[in-house]
């Protein structure tokens, strides 16, 4: 038998409607706030994330599914959304209209990361990217978008870990005292760090390998190293964080192993999954689009990842399996197809219908109909059919009433409806 691969998964019925339902809950909460959708490819060129991701980070380095197209040189599928959507506001010049877009975006991504719990070669994410606003309010409201979301969700024990990188200017500074500090420590740094604390030292902060992380715990600090720009930048988004009453760290490492962040960066962090701990995070790229070749426009962003929302999650998957409003339990060919009749006619007027088309015993379709949570069994036997009504037995009081069958479907929409109405909003 054919498996799937390792390190990817299906989503099955059963669990599929909670993806369903926390897709719309980003939708109409992002969309309130803003955003509209954009769909971008799986597919990108190569290139595109190694000069936006950067060359020296473990996404580009180890992670990425490239191949050779035969006419198009190196793909890529997908690592992530961002790059893609900087590409699609620059190639489309969606700037010219109006610098200021607001977009997110729902879909998988790919990274050939070792399999493990929770962990899948083939995740999901939500994206949310702004354009064209540098205020810090934005910085801090996306944060708040993102905690809104979560607590929609049900899902708790949040904190925000907040960083800033400051600009080319403060960076530049920065990544001099932090040379420094790594040729002195180069003795406890993994291989990736000895070449990196040369090529590109700030990867050295997030490298995940124990020895590194203990050696960084001296590391001199980029808050320290900040121009009074990127300070105040910084400090307007710690207070805007307070006003909106959002518990914050402040979490001098995070770096989020990308090149193209500069200023406020951010990770929402549980205590619940161990040390992978981060359901989301963002923040600032404001010289990604001028070096992707748009013009220069400040732009921030945050992906969560939907698998370990999914884990964390209060809501039950079952809660939104949405079961049949009637079965139709039919006896004999000839009710079969008039209730087949019904049953199409159900489907289109909104009622979600089952009908045995199997034609098994009244016992074992009434067993299904069960099994299956239906609200009402509308069962049409020889007999019914010969007098003129049919009976509809409601499955939870087990009330059994006679209907005469003319505009049948229209009756029992109007009971069902009725039944409906007060406690569930269709
Ligand atoms: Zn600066
Ligand atoms: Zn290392």
């Amino acid at each position: 038998m054919i498996q799937l691969i390792r390190g990817f998964k299906d989503i099955l019925p059963g669990e599929v409607e909670l993806w369903q339902h926390i897709e719309k809950t980003a939708r109409s909460l992002f969309e309130d706030f803003g955003f509209k959708e954009i769909r971008i490819p799986i597919l990108e060129h190569a290139e595109l994330f190694a000069r936006s991701i950067g060359e020296d980070t473990d996404i580009v380095e180890k992670e990425m599914y490239t191949f050779p197209d035969k006419k198009r040189g190196l793909i890529t599928l997908r690592p992530e959304a961002t790059a893609s959507v900087v590409r699609a506001y620059i190639q489309h010049t969606l700037y010219a209209k109006d610098p200021i877009q607001k977009f997110y975006t729902i879909g998988p991504m790919f990274r050939r990361e070792r399999p493990q719990k929770g962990r899948y070669r083939q995740f999901y994410q939500i994206n949310a990217e702004v354009f064209g606003i540098d205020s810090p309010l934005i910085d801090a409201q996306l944060i708040f978008m993102i905690m809104t979301f979560f607590s929609r969700l049900s899902v708790t024990g949040l904190e925000a870990h907040i960083n800033s990188l400051g600009c080319h200017k403060c960076r530049r500074n920065f990544k001099d005292a932090l040379s420094v500090f790594l040729s002195a420590a180069s003795e406890k740094l993994c291989t990736d760090c000895k070449r990196r604390s040369l090529r590109n030292p700030l990867r050295v902060l997030d490298c995940k390998v124990p020895s590194c992380k203990e050696a960084m715990v001296e590391a001199p600090s980029i808050l320290d190293y900040l121009c009074p720009e990127c300070t105040m930048h910084f400090n307007a988004v710690k207070d805007a964080l307070k006003k909106f009453n959002i518990p914050f760290v402040i979490d001098r490492l995070l770096v989020r192993g990308l090149d193209y962040y500069t200023r406020t960066t951010f990770e929402i962090q549980t205590g619940s999954l161990g040390a992978q701990n981060a359901v989301a995070g963002g923040g600032r790229y404001d010289t990604l689009v001028k070096t992707l070749g748009g013009p220069d426009q400040p732009a921030i962003g945050f992906a969560i990842g939907f698998d370990r929302l999914v884990e964390i999650t209060d809501l039950k998957s079952a809660d939104f399996v949405r079961k049949p409003d009637i079965f139709l339990a039919a006896l004999g060919e000839k009710s079969m197809s008039i209730a087949f009749e019904w049953f199409c006619a159900f489907g289109v007027d909104g009622i979600k219908a089952e009908l045995d088309l199997n034609g098994r015993s009244l016992k074992s379709q009434m067993k299904r109909a069960d099994k299956l949570g239906a609200g009402y069994v509308l069962i049409v036997g020889k007999k019914e059919l010969e007098e003129g009504s049919v009976i509809l037995r409601n499955m939870t009081t087990k009330e059994q009433t006679a209907i005469p069958i003319d505009n049948i479907v229209e009756k029992i929409k109007k009971i069902i409806d009725h039944e409906l109405h007060g406690y569930i909003k269709r």
